[in-house]
């Protein structure tokens, strides 16, 4: 499946801006990394920001909690959906 992103049209590190060393990140991994994947629920993170040091989102829960926040918002704006909807398709809302 294609990767794309509904969140971020520029592939430069969501955290610092950077255009170095970029990963894609599923904003809603794990169970839902699929889900997360058709939905265009993804970031471009640097390395650093990503999984490569502790200040990672998959190390760092605030960060995490953050993007996961982001990325609710913009899927309720972006398909004119609720919070309830998203928490029916993700089992849960992290606003
Ligand atoms: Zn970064
Ligand atoms: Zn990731």
């Amino acid at each position: 499946m294609k990767r794309y992103s509904i969140i971020q049209q520029e592939k430069k590190c969501a955290v610092c801006g950077t255009t170095q060393n970029i990963h894609i990140h599923e904003a809603c991994f794990g169970r839902n990394r699929k889900k997360s994947i058709e939905d265009g629920l993804t970031f471009y993170l640097c390395g650093r920001h990503h999984n490569q040091s502790n200040e990672g989102v998959h190390f760092n829960h605030d960060l995490d909690t953050k993007l996961k926040q982001i990325a609710e918002w913009t899927w309720i704006e972006h398909y004119g959906k609720t919070e309830d909807d998203f928490r029916q398709r993700y089992g849960r809302s992290y606003l």
